[in-house]
């Protein structure tokens, strides 16, 4: 199998040559041709279990810049990772096989530690991929309007949700839950009015994706299950 077999379009098979990407890793050959595939209400989750070093970035920044060169609209995905040093290597991934395909990527990195405001200008103008870490991603959600005159960000149109190292986002130790599923809540959910004017929140199935990448799967799973009592709307794996 070569990465055309999986489905992928020309200018983004000579980057994975020019990148020194030879042949698909296994991660890549499984996951690639589901992500490419028409969304439908069964197939809009999938959990897949990579272990870094296995190519699990670009299983997915691959197949996510194919439906982005047809579809270049809003923020188009968003990339939860643990780590500040993570998210820069998933940043630096996604900008190097889209200068290489020759498409100006926008790719923003919102991560602790770093200046909140030009973080929240960066959302504003409505980047093509977020990667960013869940601490600073739910701060902005959730103070986005009264901090100080920032942006909240809009996740309204995200098609992608990836939740890297999904077991250490999602494990109760890392102290991460909340901010997750406050990040979750703005990007796979909507608001809206029902005949009595009164307001509910609906998960966007059919529309927006949640892809899962984790090295071990039976805690997260659990974790994944209570998040989905918490108003995330279930996610059928
Ligand atoms: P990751 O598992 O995403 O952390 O990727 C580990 C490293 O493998 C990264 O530096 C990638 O550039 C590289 N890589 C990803 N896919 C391939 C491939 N098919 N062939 C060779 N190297 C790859």
């Amino acid at each position: 199998t070569n990465f055309a077999d999986l489905g992928l379009s020309p200018p983004l098979v000579s980057t994975c040559r020019k990148l020194g990407f030879h042949r698909p890793s296994a991660v890549q050959r499984a996951v690639i041709p589901q992500i490419l595939k028409p969304l439908n209400n069964e197939s809009s989750h999938l959990l897949t279990l990579a272990e870094t070093g296995s190519g699990k970035t670009a299983a997915f920044a691959l197949p996510l810049l194919h439906i982005l060169s047809s579809d270049p609209y809003g923020i188009f995905a968003l990339i939860l990772t643990p780590t500040r040093e993570l998210a820069k290597q998933i940043q630096q991934q996604i900008l190097a096989i889209g200068s290489g395909s020759g498409w100006k990527i926008e790719c923003a990195l919102v991560i602790g530690g770093e200046d909140l405001t030009k973080q929240s200008l960066e959302l504003s103008r409505q980047p093509n991929f977020v990667v960013a870490t869940p601490g600073r991603c739910a701060e902005l959600c959730r103070d986005g309007l009264t901090g100080g005159g920032l942006y909240r960000p809009n996740f309204r149109k995200v098609k992608f949700v990836i939740l890297d190292e999904a077991d250490r986002l999602l494990s109760a130790k890392s102290g991460f839950e909340r901010d997750v599923a406050e990040c979750l809540l703005q990007s796979t959910t909507t608001v809206s009015r029902n005949a009595d004017g009164t307001k509910q929140r609906r998960v966007r199935r059919g529309v927006c994706r949640t892809l899962l990448f984790s090295a071990t799967m039976t805690r997260s799973l659990k974790s994944l299950e209570e998040m989905a009592g918490a108003g995330v709307g279930r996610l059928p794996l």
